[in-house]
This record gives structure tokens, C-alpha cells and sequence, in this order.
């Protein structure tokens, strides 16, 4: 079996669902008052499922190809997308991008 550790196998999870750390109402004022991609992009796509735990909540993004589990904007997605989930260290337990 090949060896994928450290490198994305692009099995969707970090995608469904997306799990950030500002709720909705936060991140839509966030995305007005700063006008930052990331939170623009997010206030725009993301839907919160309404699944939470202490620091996070779930998101439905609608760019997300639940068929194929691949992005359809991954030539566009903001910089979020492009660090996540290393950046923000939310790592599902299929991933394989681990340090
Ligand atoms: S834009 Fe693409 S990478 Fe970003 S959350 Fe949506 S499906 Fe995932
Ligand atoms: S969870 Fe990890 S392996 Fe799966 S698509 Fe996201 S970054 Fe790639």
C-alpha cells in the first residue's frame, strides 16, 4: 500500500463537514466589518448545520460535491481553504496530512 502521510487524498472529510471556530451570525458581521476573502467567501457558501461542540461549529459548504467529496471551486476557494484543516489543526480522522 503506497504511502500517503502527509499528503491530501482528497477523501472530502475536512469538507463535510467544516468545522470553524466563529457561528454564523459572528462570521456574517466578521465577513461585513472586515470584508477579509476568507470570511467573505465563507459568509457567502457556508451554512451552519447547527452542530457544535465548546470552540467550533459545523458548516455546510455549498461548493462541496457530496458524489465526488471534491471541491468544485478549488481553483477559487479562499486562503482558508487552501491551510485548512492543518491551519486551524481540526484534522479528521481520515485525513493524512499530518505532521
Ligand atoms: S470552498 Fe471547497 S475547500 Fe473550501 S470549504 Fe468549500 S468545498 Fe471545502
Ligand atoms: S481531510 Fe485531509 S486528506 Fe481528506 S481531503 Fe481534507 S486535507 Fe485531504
Amino acid at each position: 500500500m503506497a504511502d500517503t502521510a502527509g499528503v491530501c487524498t482528497a477523501c472530502g472529510d475536512c469538507c463535510d463537514p467544516v468545522w470553524y471556530p466563529l457561528g454564523p451570525a459572528d462570521l456574517r458581521q466578521s465577513a461585513s466589518t472586515t470584508a477579509a476573502e476568507d470570511l467573505v467567501f465563507a459568509a457567502a457558501h457556508w451554512t451552519a448545520t447547527g452542530d457544535r461542540t465548546e470552540d467550533l461549529h459545523a458548516y455546510r459548504c455549498d461548493r462541496f460535491d457530496a458524489k465526488t467529496r471534491l471541491c468544485t471551486a478549488h481553483e477559487d476557494r479562499p486562503p482558508i481553504c487552501r491551510a485548512y484543516p492543518v491551519l486551524l489543526n481540526i484534522l479528521p480522522t481520515r485525513c493524512t496530512v499530518r505532521l
